[in-house]
């Protein structure tokens, strides 16, 4: 039995995973800066949402995990503070919208059409005030932690307490998200049928 007491994961699920409202339809992300905040509409519900353990994303002070989810590119809407928001880097796959203010990033955006993903902003819904945004389903990129500077011997404690909470720890992402890639590759190598 490996110990879980004290092991945090990120505020929004370390107290317990929050289910998310099948009505719910979006709503307004906000940096963190105390003054004219960028804002960003988020106009739809958001999917496969999981905390995710890589050094590119945005976590929040301490949290070793970030929370990402995606929606349609065609939801997000920059409300204000756009002359504010600055790509972190260019070259990545996702371009992520980071707030030249607090730091914050607002959205992650593929602009290439060739990635599976293309089509999907990633977002981080907890800069949002509203409830019933969807739930985080798992954990990717678990053992991407350790790059962040957390000490292997805490992994085994790290893992019990992602499956304490519902949320199965992948090193990359989910089954289902890795075959919708190899799916995608695949076809477009003509290995299966397009
Ligand atoms: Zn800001
Ligand atoms: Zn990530």
């Amino acid at each position: 039995m490996v110990g879980t007491e004290g092991v945090t994961i990120h505020p929004a699920v370390d107290h317990g995973v929050t289910a998310g409202s099948p009505s719910f339809s979006g709503g307004v992300l906000s940096c963190h800066c105390s003054s004219n905040p960028v804002k960003v509409r988020v106009g739809a519900q958001t999917a496969h949402n999981h905390v995710c353990g890589c050094t590119k994303c945005w976590k929040p002070d301490g949290a070793i995990f970030s929370q990402v989810a995606v929606v349609s590119r065609d939801a997000i809407e920059v409300l204000q503070g756009a002359e504010r928001l600055e790509i972190v880097n260019k070259d990545a796959p996702i371009q992520r919208y980071r707030c030249t203010g607090c730091g914050v990033h607002m959205y992650g955006r593929i602009e290439n059409k060739d990635h599976p993903f293309y089509g999907l902003d990633f977002v981080h819904t907890e800069l949002s005030d509203e409830d019933g945004w969807s739930a985080p389903e798992f954990a990717a990129f678990v053992s991407s932690i350790i790059e962040s500077g957390v000490d292997p011997s805490r992994m085994d404690g790290i893992r019990a307490r992602l499956r304490e909470l519902g949320l199965e720890p992948y090193d990359a992402l989910s089954p289902p998200l890795m075959d919708a890639i190899a799916t995608h590759i695949a076809k477009r190598s003509g290995a299966l049928p397009a």
